[in-house]
């Protein structure tokens, strides 16, 4: 069996195009949706995904507005500038770019962002909503898996997923909404991590495998079973001399050898890296569209 290629570009190019509905519509009633986004420090990756954030923003006809702070910033001063970005009327989702330079702080500024415009669904109060099924942002990779799913039509109800990587901006929500009862959830779900005993033993039981462990090619062509669906969350750079800027990156699952096996597969890039900044997009027009703050409707 070769598997078919789940297009992430395209899946998230529908979305946007979808979104410009929506877009459209709030600006006729005066709201013209905007983002605030926290950059602190000159870390080469964070200042990429930054600019590639605010650029997606601009072509969706979203305004943004970006805070970039030294990486010396004191605490109080990053949680003065969120708080900025939160009294912002024109600013409907804030954005704190990860990591900080100071990872210690990162907890506390996450909590300083109000929960009606925590676009990331990284705030305490966002992450307990979602786990209740009440409405709530939902984190933005574990949305735009979903989107996926639903959109290459790969049935979650009754299926087998296992998840590899158990981070709260990952795996976990991940779990509790593909778990959930719910159009999008009804699956049963084995979650693994770095001290999971034998990961192939649950991989090979899935009908859908999502590597999200940050370890390049960790999920092997032996460790799923033949038509599974899988969907590689990771984003890893491996050196390459042959390429431009030395390196390249690559997923956490070996994709030619699982292309042979699989009936659906991500690529990476191209797979769900797309999607993170489209639901990005969409968690900010919600958030305009007061989805949480006023009680409407979730994810
Ligand atoms: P993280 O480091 O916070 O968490 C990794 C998780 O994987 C941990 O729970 C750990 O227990 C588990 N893990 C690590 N090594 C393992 C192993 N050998 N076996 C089993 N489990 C293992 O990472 P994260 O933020 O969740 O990101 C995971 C990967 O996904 C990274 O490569 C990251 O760059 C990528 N990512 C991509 C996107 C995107 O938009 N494409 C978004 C977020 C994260």
């Amino acid at each position: 069996m070769t598997a078919k290629i789940i297009d992430g570009k395209a899946i998230a190019r529908t979305m946007r195009e979808e979104m410009a509905e929506e877009i459209a519509r709030l600006k006729q009633r005066g709201i013209h949706p905007g983002l605030g986004v926290l950059l602190v420090g000159d870390d080469p990756a964070s200042c990429s995904y930054v600019s590639a954030k605010e650029k997606a923003c601009g072509e969706a006809g979203i305004h943004s507005r970006q805070i970039h702070l030294p990486a010396s910033a004191p605490y109080d001063e990053i949680l003065a500038a969120t708080h900025d970005l939160n009294s912002d009327a024109a600013i409907h989702g804030v954005l704190v770019q990860l990591p900080l330079p100071d990872p210690k702080m990162e907890r506390g500024v996450l909590q300083a962002v109000s929960p009606d415009k925590d676009v990331d669904g990284l705030h305490p109060v966002s992450a307990g909503r979602l786990m209740l099924g009440l409405p709530a942002p939902w984190p933005c990779t574990p949305h735009g898996i979903l989107q996926l799913l639903k959109r290459s039509r790969v049935k979650t109800a009754g299926a087998h997923v296992v998840i590899v990587g158990r981070s709260s901006l990952v795996g976990r929500p991940l779990a509790n909404l593909l778990s959930m009862k719910s159009e999008q959830g009804n699956a049963t779900v084995t979650l693994c991590h770095s001290c999971t005993k034998d990961i192939a033993y649950h991989t090979r039981q899935a009908d859908i495998v999502i590597a999200a462990a940050g370890r390049p090619k960790l999920i092997t062509a032996d460790m799923i079973r033949e038509g599974a669906v899988v969907i590689d969350v990771g984003v890893n750079r491996v050196e390459d001399a042959s390429a431009k800027k030395g390196y390249r990156l690559c997923g956490d699952t070996d994709f030619e050898g699982l292309r042979e096996k699989a009936s659906l597969i991500t690529p990476v890039p191209g797979g769900v890296g797309p999607m993170t900044i489209t639901m990005l997009i969409y968690n900010t027009v919600q958030s305009a569209a007061g989805a949480w703050s006023g009680g409407g409707a979730h994810g």
